[in-house]
């Protein structure tokens, strides 16, 4: 089969060519329909081969869609041919935090050696992917695995920061999305079916600026020094009860800070680098700063309601396997616009 690899620090991916793998006892074994191209990727490409605690080369992709293609020994509930999207933050499924469904807060994952697919364990940029535990699957139904592999990362992460924050979103609110690619232009329409807030979107480009107004949000303001003036304008003064930073850059995490009212939640999503500082004199009374990570399985099956519900619409750009280092190559160049999915 053919997938997509990452070899190593100063390397680019490349499509390779694989053995089909079996599923082993307990496994389930998809023929992938559909993979998402996530930054994070560009996080992990960038850190020494020895920083990454797992062996390469890797097959990339954390978001994964495909059709059931085999049960592992012992395997039931599922039959060939279900259409199925990945839960990707695989954990121990039985500590505490596992038991909650939050497997992306386990406790002992990395203890165990255990790894999402695509960062660490075998991703789904490729033709078939082995998928440890039936437990993380969930039914796609009827929804387009392509629209839909998005969700399980650039929506559940999103999707779980959100959620954390609606007691703040009340009528009257204001909800700031810094950066409005995969990740933030879900969560501008994740924003407006979930709460009354007004949204303002801040991003570099125009092209950023007006695939936020078209998913939803109110204002659109370039992301300079000046945005947190200008959100505070837009505002009257009081600036935003939640600030959800999808770059998480050191400039980004300024803005995110400064533009947060007094009781906001500065939600730092972005994996770039900046980290918030908070207290008398440098925020507004009472700010909260999170630092979540992706989602927990029951909110990975509320986001796919929601699309079922026609409350999200992902913009996807598609690429055949051959193509797929030309979507990492796009998405690192700023021209993606929405999600970049791989048809395998
Ligand atoms: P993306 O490349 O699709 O989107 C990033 C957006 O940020 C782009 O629209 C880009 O133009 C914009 N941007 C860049 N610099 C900016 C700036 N200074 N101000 C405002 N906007 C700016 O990336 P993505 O896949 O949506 O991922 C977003 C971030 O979230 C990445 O850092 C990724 O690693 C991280 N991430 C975190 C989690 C988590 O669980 N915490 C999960 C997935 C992704
Ligand atoms: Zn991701
Ligand atoms: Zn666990």
């Amino acid at each position: 089969m053919r997938a997509l690899q990452y070899a190593g620090a100063g390397t680019a991916p490349q499509v390779v060519t694989l053995p089909r793998p079996a599923p082993g006892p307990g496994q389930v074994l998809l023929k992938v329909t559909a993979a998402g191209v996530c930054h994070s990727d560009f996080a992990v490409m960038s850190r020494p081969d020895e920083a990454l605690g797992f062996p390469l080369p890797l097959t990339l992709g954390h978001e994964g869609a495909g059709t059931v293609a085999a049960l592992g020994e012992g395997v039931t509930g599922l039959a060939l041919g279900d259409p199925v999207a990945v839960y990707g933050p695989w954990g121990c499924g039985t500590c505490p935090m596992c038991a909650q469904g939050k497997e992306n807060y386990c406790t002992r994952a990395a203890e165990l050696g255990i790894r999402p697919p695509g960062l660490g364990a075998p991703g789904a940029i490729a033709e078939y992917m082995v998928v440890d535990d039936p437990r993380h699957l969930v039914p796609l139904g009827a929804l387009d695995p392509v629209t839909a592999v998005p969700l399980t990362d650039a929506g559940l992460t999103p999707y779980h920061a959100v959620k954390t924050s609606l007691p703040k979103l009340t009528p009257g609110s204001t909800a700031v999305v810094i950066g409005t690619g995969g990740l933030g232009h879900v969560a501008i329409q994740l924003l407006r079916a979930l709460t009354p807030a007004r949204v303002i979107a801040l991003d570099v480009t125009d092209e950023k600026l007006r695939l936020a107004r078209e998913v939803g949000a109110h204002d659109a303001v370039p992301s300079d020094q000046h945005a947190a003036t200008a959100v505070r304008e837009l505002t009257g003064g009081l600036g935003a009860q939640a600030v959800f930073d999808f770059v998480g850059a050191p400039p980004t995490v300024s803005t995110a800070t400064a533009c947060a009212a007094v009781e906001a939640d500065v939600t730092i999503v972005g994996i770039g680098g900046g980290a918030a500082s908070v207290g008398f004199g440098t925020t507004a009374y009472n700010v909260a700063v999170r630092s979540p990570y992706w989602g927990s399985r029951a909110e990975l099956t509320e986001v796919l309601d929601l699309a079922r519900a026609g409350a999200i619409d992902v913009h996807v750009q598609t690429y055949a396997m051959d193509e797929a280092p030309t979507a990492y190559e796009d998405l690192r160049g700023g021209r993606v616009h929405g999600r970049a999915v791989i048809l395998p």
